[in-house]
């Protein structure tokens, strides 16, 4: 039996091809939310199954301490779309993949004379689910105390400007989702997270960007730093770099650790760092060609098509790239929405408390954001 921790819904899938997935009863669903942003290729793609299946032919795992050269090549790959010099660790999670930028700037604390600890997130943030990471999540409903006590150090602001007025004498770093995905699809204004990255850069604090779920090209960008012209020191990445398969990274501009102060079992092994390979080669093929914004473009569109034909339930479109959300005017809608959606067999997701949140594969076709948006607006009009 499984844990009741999630809040399933009575469904489930056997296969998928593309944007789309097909029920227990062979009944098709039009993909607009790739697992959350996980399947950045769609489902069953055919380069990244071969990919895999090569490997698992090969070699799918040894251990961290002898050399794999897909992780090194993965991790000089990402320096480069990155397009300065960064030193790259391989976790399983985005959850990891922040616990690592923790343990990186509370070492770099140690550099000051008396030294500084406590990392500063934005308030509706979400930076995963351990302990430490619900902690530096700044979201009270996420510390509750059924899990007391939680580490400490970690503190939220509701705004950029406070945070800045708030850098203490302890302050080591400030974290932020440059787009937040799970408290609303709210993407941070460009001249404030310059501001912040300036002020962290001349305190010689640590600017880290959690880019687990907007990064892998889900805004338009390698990066979304690079859309916010922002070199952050650290940067986590996961949710879409593996096509599905579990991996989290996290790269700093600076050397930290040495041998002993981290380490995974299984972040990075062969199979994870080629999946990630073939998913980066696909999608930087995507973006040089054009295609990506071709997309981009298309389902932005329908988007704010929606937004045109029912404005009594939609407030207004939010979001960058393929991470976008319709924000509603009557929050009771929003499980309604998600409901309908699925009675009409195109999935969506949900972000805070009203905004319906799209997060489709990267390489989503034509024809299924046509079918999708078709199956969404009889949804929304079955209301
Ligand atoms: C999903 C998410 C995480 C946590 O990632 P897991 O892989 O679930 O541990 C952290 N930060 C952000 C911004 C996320 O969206």
């Amino acid at each position: 039996m499984l844990m009741q921790n999630y809040a399933r819904v009575g469904l489930g899938f056997k296969c998928g091809k593309g944007s789309v997935l097909w029920d227990l009863n062979g009944e098709d669903y039009i993909d607009f939310a790739s697992g959350i942003g996980v399947c950045s290729l769609g489902h069953a793609h055919k380069k990244l199954a071969k990919t895999i299946s090569k490997q698992a032919h090969t070699l799918l795992h040894t251990s961290n301490i002898y050399k794999i050269k897909p992780q090194e090549e993965l991790a000089d790959k990402i320096s480069r779309l990155l397009g300065s010099p960064y030193y790259l660790f391989f976790a399983n999670s985005g959850a990891e993949a922040n616990e690592c930028a923790i343990k990186l700037a509370r070492k770099y604390g140690n550099s000051f004379e008396n030294k500084k600890y406590e990392i500063i997130t934005l308030g509706n943030s979400f930076h995963g689910r351990t302990i430490a990471t619900l902690k530096l999540t700044g979201q009270e409903k996420f510390h509750p105390n059924d899990f007391a006590p939680y580490p400490d150090a970690f503190k939220f602001f509701n705004s950029i400007d406070e945070i800045i007025e708030n850098i203490g004498e302890n302050t080591v770093a400030v974290m932020v989702e440059l787009v937040q995905g799970e408290g609303g699809i709210n993407p941070l204004k460009k001249e404030e997270i310059q501001k912040l990255a300036k002020v962290l850069k001349e305190k010689n604090l640590l600017f880290i960007t959690d880019e687990v779920q907007c990064g892998i090209y889900r805004t338009g960008e390698f990066a979304t730093s690079k859309l916010y012209d922002v070199e952050p020191d650290i940067i986590t990445f996961a949710k879409g770099l593996g096509g599905g398969v579990a991996i989290g990274a996290c790269a700093s501009r600076q050397d930290i650790f040495k041998p002993g102060d981290h380490g995974s079992t299984f972040g990075g092994n062969f199979l994870a760092s080629s999946a990630g390979i073939c998913v980066l080669n696909e999608l930087e093929k995507m973006k040089k060609t054009g295609k990506l914004d071709i997309t981009i473009a298309k389902f932005t569109k329908k988007l704010d098509n929606i937004v045109d034909l029912f404005p009594d339930i939609f407030e207004k479109r939010v979001g960058l790239g393929l991470m976008q959300g319709l924000v509603l005017k009557d929050p009771q809608n929003l499980s309604k929405i998600f409901n309908k959606a699925l009675e009409h067999r195109v999935l969506v997701l949900k972000s805070g408390k009203n905004t319906v949140r799209f997060l489709p594969p990267l390489n989503i076709n034509k024809k299924e954001i046509k079918q999708g948006f078709k199956r969404l607006e009889m949804a929304i009009s079955d209301l």
